[in-house]
């Protein structure tokens, strides 16, 4: 591989999906990496939350992009096998003075095109998580969790599955 129509600089989700992308349109993809592993920076060091999109500014581009990019990845992960849970979560006002913060949020999210949070009396929540202690919670039924390290590793064998090259 003398001459690669594209170089991909860095192994992380964001190089990994961008190559298999690449790849799947045909395009020869070089992906290089500097540490000795794929996805050992950044995106093996956060909360593997899949976000639901709740406290962008509404209009802005991480707003939209959150929304459509949440469902692709659920879709992906199905498709594909990789671990992940839809398992909703809960902010929490934990006395009476937050409640109103809650409200501020609920009226974001759904500017922002997040139509189903739904605001929770702290009896609601405890059925749902009989650990916590709140006064009252926002349940965010479409956040959820993803096994990082597979997500990468299947991105990265679908780019190498198009011809995409790794080093
Ligand atoms: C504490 C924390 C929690 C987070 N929680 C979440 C979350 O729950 N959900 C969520 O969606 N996002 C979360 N994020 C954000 C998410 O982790 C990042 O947006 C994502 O991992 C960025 O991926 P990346 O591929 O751009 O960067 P990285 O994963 O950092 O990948 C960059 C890669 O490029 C390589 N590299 C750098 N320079 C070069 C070079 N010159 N040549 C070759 N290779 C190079 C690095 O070695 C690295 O492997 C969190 C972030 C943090 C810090």
């Amino acid at each position: 591989m003398e001459q690669v129509d594209c170089v991909v600089a860095g192994a992380g989700v964001i190089g990994l999906a961008i190559a298999r992308s690449l790849a799947a349109k045909g395009l020869d993809t070089l992906i290089l990496e500097a540490a000795d592993a794929i996805g050992t920076e950044t995106s093996s060091r956060n909360s593997e939350v899949i976000h639901a999109g709740i406290y962008y500014p509404r209009g802005s581009l991480k707003a939209e992009f959150c929304l459509a990019g949440r469902e692709m990845l659920y879709r992906y992960c199905a498709e594909r096998a990789v671990p992940h849970r839809r398992c909703g979560k809960l902010i929490v006002a934990t006395d009476e003075a937050q409640e109103p913060v809650l409200a501020t949020i609920h009226a974001n999210a759904a500017a922002c095109g997040v139509g189903d949070l739904r605001l929770l009396a702290a009896a609601e929540a405890l059925t749902l998580e009989p650990a916590l202690y709140c006064t009252k919670a926002l349940l965010s039924p479409s956040t959820g969790i993803v096994d990082s390290h597979t997500l990468m590793l299947t991105l990265l064998g679908d780019a190498e599955e198009g011809g995409a090259m790794l080093s």
